[in-house]
């Protein structure tokens, strides 16, 4: 039986030939629609072999074509699509961090759809530098000599730290010997550096003597680590940048500081808690301070890297740094975002990362009321939608232990678990990202602005 089955089976050329064969041709890249229909047919040929597929009928000609087409269809869908974050996580590290601003998503269209004088001189008619406007906007934004960039924080920390430190000792506090996610461990990037690490101090309480007393002929760098996703609270002392900065300089010790995200902008500004500020590490003296573009700045996924001219350059000639430069999107996306800095009149408005952290609560009720209507009429008789009172984070190791107050959709059923319902709206499109806190599932209205958002559809 299952040897005339396979030989009743159509070959790819006659699959190819049917009408539909020829309308995949319209629709697909040739070896992809070659390919699909021999791994259809090597999947049937597999169940008959093994006994799964054993009547005429399951493959008659016109099912295959239609699994050729199923599986075909499969990747029109591109996996990487738009989903509607209303997490409570701002800068949501699984959604892709900062949202752009428009000039910013202008300045990549323009660089990526034409040529442009990425690496050329106008003026000079000759080779000119990738980074030259964001090495100038960033030492006009944090007074740094020098400026550079790579395509994230994790790079800028194993660069910096190879650069001026590498088969040299590295001396961190135990205190900030973090892992922040996504194996971002410090430990393991100075391992990766090719410099040794040398902790001082205990988990809780870091001294300046116990750098002092770490510090030896084959001391390369003190690195000081913003601890980001935790905090130590309690009976615990740090050394501050600028202690650790006296101890550098008393034995010619180059300091760097991971700010993590770090902020060119003073948030209590906006109303909100402070994070540190590039400008106060290079005031403070750090020699060279490493920051995200993505995080609190609300750019594009890049490493900034500022600091003393010598230093900088030394990381700019590192043929690491080469390795993980930055191509022409980010840059543009980049530069465009640290023009905002210096010129727009209002940031929070411009900058999409600050517009969420500044909403003003009525603003959101207002949205949160209208979403919560809607999606009752949407969702029907087995939900009730209510609106309450909520706190959002930032997100991405920024003011780890502040929320900010904002207003909730609580989503509940007496017959669908709170996992059931996040499932719901996750298989709409866009996808819809709440969270499940105490067994409910909630949608957090800070970073949605049009209601109709928050009714799940499908795509
Ligand atoms: C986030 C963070 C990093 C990693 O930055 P990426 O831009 O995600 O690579 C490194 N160090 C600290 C302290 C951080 O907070």
């Amino acid at each position: 039986m299952s040897a005339s089955l396979l030989r009743s089976l159509p070959s790819v050329d006659r699959l190819l030939s049917t009408e539909r064969g020829q309308r995949w041709f319209g629709t697909y890249a040739h070896d992809y629609v070659t390919a699909t229909c021999r791994a259809v047919l090597d999947h049937i040929r597999r169940d008959i072999q093994e006994g799964r597929l054993t009547s005429t009928e399951d493959v008659v000609q016109e099912r295959i074509l239609e699994s050729v087409d199923a599986r075909l269809a499969v990747t029109r869908e591109p996996h990487l699509l738009r989903v509607v974050n209303a997490s409570g996580t701002i800068l949501h590290t699984n959604l892709g961090r900062a949202i752009l601003a428009q000039a910013a998503v202008d300045a990549v269209v323009t660089v990526a759809s034409q040529a442009t004088n990425l690496e050329f001189d106008l003026e000079r008619g000759a080779r000119g530098r990738r980074e030259s406007e964001v090495e100038k906007l960033l030492t006009a934004l944090t007074g740094a000599e020098a400026a550079t960039v790579v395509n994230n924080n994790a790079a800028a920390v194993l660069v910096g730290v190879n650069s001026l430190a590498a088969g040299k000792e590295v001396i961190v506090s135990r205190g900030e010997l973090v892992e922040i996610g996504g194996a971002f461990r410090i430990p393991e990037i100075v391992a990766r550096s090719g410099a040794v690490l040398r902790e001082v101090g205990t988990t809780n309480r870091t001294h300046p003597s116990d750098y002092e007393r770490a510090i030896g002929p084959n001391t390369g760098l003190l690195l000081k680590v913003h601890t980001s996703n935790y905090r130590i609270v309690g009976f615990s002392s740090e050394v501050s940048l600028p202690q650790l900065v006296s101890i550098g300089r008393a034995h010619r010790i180059p300091v760097m500081e991971d700010l993590g995200s770090g902020a060119l902008v003073d948030l209590s500004r906006f109303g909100l808690p402070k994070e540190p500020l590039v400008s106060e590490s290079l005031v403070d003296g750090a020699d060279v301070v490493t920051f995200s573009g993505d995080k609190l700045l609300g750019g594009p996924q890049s490493g900034l890297i500022a600091g003393a001219r010598a230093r900088v350059d030394a990381i700019r000639e590192n043929p690491l740094h080469r390795a993980v430069r930055c191509d022409k999107m980010t840059l543009a996306a980049l530069a465009a975002t640290l023009r905002l800095y210096q010129q727009s009149p209002d940031l929070a408005r411009d900058i999409p990362t600050l517009r969420y952290f500044t909403r003003p609560l009525d603003e959101i009720a207002i949205i949160a009321e209208e979403a919560s209507r809607l999606l009752s009429d949407a969702l029907g008789p087995f939900y009730r939608v209510s609106v309450e009172d909520g706190a959002s984070q930032v997100g991405s190791g920024a003011l780890p232990v502040d929320t900010l107050p904002t207003k909730v959709l609580a989503v509940v059923s007496d017959e669908f678990s709170a996992d059931e319902i996040a499932g719901r709206f996750r298989s709409a499109r866009p996808a819809i990202i709440g969270r499940i806190k105490d067994d409910r599932f909630l949608l957090d209205v800070r970073t949605v602005f049009d209601p109709n958002d928050l009714v799940p559809r499908q795509g």
